[in-house]
């Protein structure tokens, strides 16, 4: 505290991002980051930006990165999607935030899941807007019907796989809330959906209400670069844009531009890592199962699993001892949960031959 604070500031409660200790060889299943690191064509994109145009950090960026967001249109062409349907920014936590800000600011309440990406009430309290949550089911699914049922609302957010349930809402689901809600925003956050998911930018064309936004940071393996984006209807686009030209002309510098649209168009490395985690987390899932373990069904690059006669915190401590970080989350519905990233088969073959060690004794 501090009596410079504007009142907005004292009244804050601030995102906790997952940690990132400065200890050698941890196994790190925390924080859902990619363990293939990114394409070496992105590497290689980010050196020539450096080396050939030293000089060139010299100059600005590119504001709109019009370079990356035609990359980005190329690759949803077939779906009617042109850069004019594209947002990008310092990574999707920055377009989430514009998102908000931009398009769910009304007098109505939002509407978004009680279990679900915690960032979303931060926004909430940043900007001032009024929010509503709608349970998931006791199985952690999405009930569209919930939304429908809910009354008038101000727009509707979700991720999708959700977040931290890895919970898959199919692509005919989504499609039913956002028809039946022309007069809302419809935002789906699909950080995660590279990972055995159907995106829904093939229904942007027929639906100027939906707004998809995706991340650079887990399927792509960029958190380090931050990079993210949004597509939707070019109205939608354009009051994205109002607010990043009046909060940061240059979100992306450089590197983040050439690295970003280099990963962009090497589909295949994306298809092969993604695919890489996908079998790393049928092995993991069935490993745990074999351990007594509850574990949600994924379509994201993590699973939320628990055991019957364990407590999560517990587990997550004697993991740790073992230099093995998993995340837990203290919200009620699912706090004897660990959300455990997958990691290469070597570091969930580790987490497997740890986990009877602190499952020895029932406590
Ligand atoms: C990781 C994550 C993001 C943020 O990603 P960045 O692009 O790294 O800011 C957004 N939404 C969800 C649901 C996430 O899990």
């Amino acid at each position: 505290m501090s009596k410079f604070w504007s009142s907005i500031v004292s009244k804050l409660t601030p995102y906790i991002p997952g940690e990132q200790p400065k200890i050698d060889n941890l196994i790190k299943l925390n924080t859902n980051e990619n363990p293939y690191g990114p394409s070496p064509l992105a590497v290689a994109a980010i050196e020539r930006e450096i080396n050939s145009s030293g000089a060139s950090l010299r100059l600005y960026p590119n504001p709109d990165s019009e370079q990356l967001k035609l990359a980005i249109a190329k690759q949803h062409a077939q779906h009617g999607i042109t850069p004019a349907h594209v947002f990008v920014g310092n990574g999707s936590d920055e377009v989430l935030a514009h998102a908000f800000q931009a398009l769910l600011k009304h007098d109505d309440p939002i509407l978004y899941p009680d279990i679900t990406y915690s960032f979303y009430p931060v926004y909430c309290g940043l900007y001032h807007i009024a929010y509503k949550t709608i349970p998931l089911a006791d199985d952690f699914t999405l009930r569209v019907d919930d939304y429908l049922n809910a009354g008038k609302n101000g727009g509707i957010i979700f991720p999708n796989p959700n977040a931290p349930t890895g919970c898959l809402l199919p692509l005919s689901e989504v499609e039913r809330l956002v028809a039946a809600q022309p007069d809302s925003v419809v935002i789906v956050d699909e950080a995660y959906i590279d990972f055995g998911g159907k995106s829904a930018i093939p229904l942007v064309s027929r639906y100027p209400n939906l707004l998809i936004i995706q991340t650079m940071s887990k399927s792509y393996s960029l958190a380090g670069l931050r990079v993210g984006f949004a597509i939707g209807h070019p109205d939608l686009i354009a009051g994205l844009t109002r607010v990043k030209d009046s909060f940061n002309s240059y979100p992306l510098d450089r590197m983040a531009i050439a690295g970003a649209t280099a990963a962009i168009e090497d589909k295949a490395y994306l298809d092969q890592t993604c695919q890489a985690v996908i079998n790393s987390r049928d092995k993991l899932v069935a490993g745990m199962t074999a351990l007594g373990f509850e574990v949600l069904p994924s379509a994201a690059n993590f699973i939320l699993a628990r055991h019957p006669q364990h407590d999560a915190v517990k587990i997550a401590a004697g993991l740790r001892s073992d230099g093995i970080l998993v995340r837990h989350f203290k919200d009620a519905r699912i706090n004897q949960f660990l959300r455990i990233t997958i990691g290469t088969d070597a570091a969930c073959q580790a987490l497997l031959e740890a986990l009877p060690r602190h499952l020895a004794g029932v406590n």
